[in-house]
Parts: structure tokens; sequence; C-alpha cells
């Protein structure tokens, strides 16, 4: 490794040969603004917040993707002509941006508008920018574009790129830039699979999730409803960070305790739902492998991959478990069982869910997802807007007591709450398929070779004398990897696990937004799953099998696993849709 001896405003530092402005800036400890920069996926140099100066260029330099590659490099961080360049970069942004700040859903969470504050920004309208007035997209279930906020800065380009679907860019050129879908259509009408990816790295407010919150208000405040919420395994890694709590928190305490106070009348685990899902899709997956079934089978917890699947590799359906996800199968067995038991009509009855991820609120509306005319889940909202809705309670987040889920289904087990990290999905269902099929109580519950955030995990088990080969990988990129080698018949696993966010749910389009400037140097998916990892290494029950309201699920109403009331309420199907 060739290391430089450099100076950073004076001061002398050690780096290694080629490393960028940037990071050496980081590595010592000095924060570069940035706006279109994000790590490996965007690193394009556009914005021009990022200038700083070097003794000998001609002029000002983008230190996101200048490479120090001379001994004795002397570079100026704060000079007054690099904040004067920062200070006009901002000032002609903002000539053309609509500056709605206190009613815009970023205000106070804005990359944009911190900037402005730090570099003291004295007159948004310094310079008078063109400013036409472009239409709002809401078309989608899961976000809305607004473009009269948009900065530019194709952090979305890159984000959907990276899911490998590649449905936003720019359009036109010039001042009539604007970043949309081809031809300027709708989203609604693109291959989008709703995973909000790019309204995690958006800036601005430009890109939003759609804030159906004011419809959980309104169901609360309705008498004659019955409004049960389920909240998903990684709400509970992340939703702190809405309140301050460093990332990597477990709030599960606090998050039950607030959906209390804010009036729901149950407080479900959507961890009951994925050790049901456990039991269905193990059971699919045995008689798949001993009846000659379509292997290998994939899982189908995730629906922004689901919707992937059906636009881009249709041909594959069949591969894909029928099992619903756990969220609507918690809903399925609310709105039966559940209502049953307690004499409750299930049209009465709000059925609300947390989730992390925005392609829930395209999932839950999805034909085949409830019965009899009745939703298995009526409204879904991302963490984001539960944090939001926390808020406008004015409930003390961090001073709530830490309380547990209603009994009635909120007990789960550790096989559960990995569901929210990617592989958790994979050896959930390993540690009951190798139990049920042994008809032993093994003690091999840790499967370490499907975790972690590597692109594609490959593993091969012997359960119960049988070879089971598996992979397991997440974001859409690297699922497209995999497809491609089952397409081509290249693949020999028996069993495969898709999520479609990078990281798994922990990195959901619906989880708080992470400013680039921390998102660029912390290993935010790693930091979250291990929340979800420790608490499944604490629990006393940590395969889905030994739940004991599964169990007695399955006893009192469903029967076996697979069986044909399973079949009804927990199981779905599948649409081929149009790619373009
Ligand atoms: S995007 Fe940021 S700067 Fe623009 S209106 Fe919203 S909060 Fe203000
Ligand atoms: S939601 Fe996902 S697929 Fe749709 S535009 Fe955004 S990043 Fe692309
Ligand atoms: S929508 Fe957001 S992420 Fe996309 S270019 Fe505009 S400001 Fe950047």
């Amino acid at each position: 490794m060739e290391m430089l001896n450099i100076k950073i405003n004076g001061m002398p530092f050690s780096v290694e040969k080629n490393t960028t402005i940037l990071d050496a800036c980081r590595q010592f400890g000095i924060k570069i603004p940035t706006l279109c920069f994000l790590r490996d996926i965007n690193e394009i140099g556009a914005c021009r917040m990022c200038m700083v100066e070097v003794k000998g260029a001609r002029s000002l330099v983008a230190s996101c993707v200048y490479p120090i590659d001379r001994e004795g490099t002397e570079i100026f961080t704060n000079s007054p002509k690099v904040i004067e360049s920062r200070k006009t970069t901002l000032e002609l942004i903002l000539s053309n941006h609509d500056k709605k700040c206190l009613s815009c859903p970023r205000n106070n969470n804005c990359e944009l508008q911190a900037l402005c504050k730090e570099y003291g920004i004295e007159d948004e309208n310094k310079f008078e920018g063109a400013n036409p007035v472009l239409p709002i997209d809401t078309t989608t279930d899961h976000l809305v574009r607004n473009n009269n906020k948009c900065i530019l800065c194709r952090r979305c380009v890159a984000a959907c790129k990276e899911q490998h679907v590649g449905v936003i860019g720019p359009n036109n050129r010039g001042f009539d830039t604007t970043i949309g879908c081809a031809f300027d259509q709708n989203l609604a009408d693109v291959a989008c699979v709703s995973c909000g990816q790019c309204t995690a790295v958006c800036p601005t407010g430009a890109l939003v999730v759609k804030d159906e919150t004011a419809k959980v208000f309104e169901a609360i405040a309705d008498p004659e409803k019955v409004v049960i919420v389920q909240t998903a395994p990684a709400v509970r890694a992340a939703l702190g960070e809405e309140f301050g709590m460093p990332i990597g928190t477990n709030a599960e305490g606090k998050m039950v305790a607030s959906l209390r106070r804010l009036g729901f009348d149950k407080v479900f685990d959507t961890n009951f739902g994925a050790d049901l899902t456990i039991l269905e899709e193990g059971t699919e997956f045995i008689d798949r492998v001993k009846n000659g079934g379509v292997l290998p089978m994939i899982t189908s917890c995730s629906p922004g991959w689901i919707k992937f699947c059906e636009h881009y590799y249709p041909d594959l359906l069949p591969n894909l478990s029928t099992c619903k996800s756990p969220q609507q199968m918690t809903g399925a067995i609310i709105k039966s069982y559940y209502a049953e038991k307690e004499g409750i009509d299930p049209k009465n009855i709000v059925s609300v869910s947390v989730m992390p991820c925005t392609a829930k609120k395209f999932e839950h509306k999805r034909d085949d997802q409830g019965k009899d005319g009745i939703k298995d889940v009526d409204i879904v909202i991302t963490t984001r807007e539960l944090a939001d809705m926390i808020k406008k309670a004015g409930l003390q987040f961090t001073e709530l007591p830490d309380e547990d889920y209603d009994p009635a289904l909120g007990i789960f087990t550790g096989a559960a709450v990995i569901f929210g990290a990617t592989g958790g999905v994979m050896e959930a269902a390993l540690r009951s398929v190798a139990d049920i099929l042994t008809g032993d109580d093994l003690k091999k519950v840790d499967y370490h070779e499907v975790r972690g955030t590597q692109p594609i995990k490959y593993a091969t088990y012997d359960v119960a004398g049988m070879e089971v080969k598996v992979a397991v990988t997440s974001g859409l990129d690297n699922a497209a990897k995999l497809l491609d080698e089952i397409r081509a018949g290249k693949a020999d696993y028996q069993f495969v696990e898709i999520m479609c966010c990078p990281g798994g749910c922990v990195n959901g389009g619906g989880q708080p937004i992470v400013p680039a400037s921390v998102r660029n140097y912390v290993d935010i998916k790693a930091e979250r799953a291990k929340v979800l990892y420790d608490q499944d290494a604490g629990l006393p029950m940590r395969k889905s099998h030994e739940s004991p309201i599964v169990k007695k699920l399955y006893e009192e109403y469903l029967g076996e696993p697979g069986g044909h009331k399973a079949h009804e309420l927990l199981h779905t199907t599948y649409v081929e849709r149009t790619k373009y």
C-alpha cells in the first residue's frame, strides 16, 4: 500500500494513494458537504457541493471523485473561495426550488435545508430561476414525486438502477431537465416494483412515501371500529432513530407503548405471522422435495421481490412459494380466527400494519389478499409514518415505559425476529424443516453461512440425511444474477431466499431516512440486523414450530400445515405483468 504525505488546511497527514479527497478528509475528521454522492452507486461529481481547493489546480475540484495521487498535495476545504462556491451552488439550486419548507414532508429532515442553514444562506431568492410549476405524480400506492422540490442529484435514478429496475431517469435537457419515467409516463404505468429505495435516498421532499396516517387517526377515532395494529420485525430495529436513539437500538418496548397510547385496541406482532409462514413454507418445501414439485422453491415474503418476478421473470413464477407474506398471514388470522374467538364482526375490524417496506402498500391491495370481499390488511404505514404519528400525538417516545405485545397474537420465536434481515427467512425455515424431518428437537439452531450482507450466499446442509443446497440474496440486482442462473438451468439449489431491499427489510424503503453523510460511512444494514440477531439469541423459543400460539391455531382452527383451511387463508397466486 503506497502512502502519500499531504496537507489539509495546512495540517500534515498521510493517506493511501488514490483515496478521494472526500474520504481522506473524512478520515481526518473533516466533513465535506455533498448532495449527489452515494457511496458505490452515485459517485458522479455532479452537484458541486463538495468542491475544494487543491494547490496548483486551475479551478476548484469535486472532492468526491478527485483521487489524491501526488506526494505533497495541498488541499483547502474551508477557504473563502470554497465557502463562496458552495453558497453560490446552494443559491442556484434554490433559484429553481419551491422553498415551501414549512409545509414540506421533509421539513427538518432535508439535506438541502440543513446545508442552507450550515452555510448561512440569507437570501433564498438571490437568483431568479424559471420555476415552472411541475405536475406531482401521485399515481402509485407507495410514493409521491414532486419535481418542484427536485435538485436533480440523481440519487433516486442510481438507487432504482441498483435495484435492476431503472424505470426513472432524466428527461429533456438543460433547464428543462426533470427526473421521471420515459416519455413522462406516470410511475404507476411502468414496471416500478414499489421498493421505495428511491425515497430513502432522496435528500429532499421530491420523493416521499404516500402518507396514510390520516386514515389511521380517523379509524382510531371511530367508536364503531376495532383497530388492530401489527408491526414487522425490522421496525423495532430502526424506529428509535427517529427519536435520536443511536442506529442499532431495539425500540420494541417503547414502540408497543406508543401504539397503545395512540389508541390502537390491540397491538400484535407480525412475528406471529412469520412463525406461521415458516410452518406453511416449510411444509410446502418438504412436499415439493418429496413429490417432485418445482424447485428451487423461492421465498415469497417480500412483495417488492414478488412484483419484480412478475414483471421481469414471469417464467419463474411457478418457483415462488404460494405462501402469503407474514403481514398478510397475520391480517388473515386477525380477520378470521381472532375475530371469531372474540366475537367481533370482521367488517368492524380495521387492520393496520406498520412496515419497513413501501411495497406492502401495494401488496395489501392485490387481488387474492383477502376473503369474501374482506381484505386481510386495510391500511399499511411505514416506520417513518409511525414516527410522524407519534410526534403528532405529542408522545415523548424516549420517556415511555417498555411494554409487551398483546399476547393473543403477540408471542413469537427468535426465528420470526430474524425475518427482518437477509438470510433470516432461510435460517428460520431450516431450523423448523430439520426438526420436522428428523422428528427431533435438534441442538443446531444457528446457520451462520446464510447471515451477513454479502451479495449472494450459498450453503449446503445435511437435513435429516438429505443434502439441501440453498442460496440467499437481497437487492434486486443480486437477485437478477441468481435468477439468470436458475433460468439458464445452471443452479442446483432446492431452496432460495430473495429479499427485495439490499440487506433485507432492515433497509426497507420505509425505514427512517439516514442522511448520506452518515449512510456513506456507517453500515446501517448490519447495525440494524444485529438488533434482530441479538434478540433472537436471547429468546427462550428460537424455532417457529415451538410457538404456542401457532400450535394452538392449528389445533383449534386450521388443522394441518398446508391443509385445506390453511390454503384458503394463507396462500395466494401471482400474475404475469408487463415489463414496459
Ligand atoms: S425539499 Fe427541503 S428545502 Fe425544499 S421545501 Fe422541502 S424542506 Fe424545504
Ligand atoms: S420504488 Fe423502487 S422500483 Fe420504483 S422507482 Fe423507486 S427505486 Fe425504482
Ligand atoms: S427526486 Fe430526489 S433523489 Fe431524485 S434527483 Fe430529485 S432530489 Fe435527487
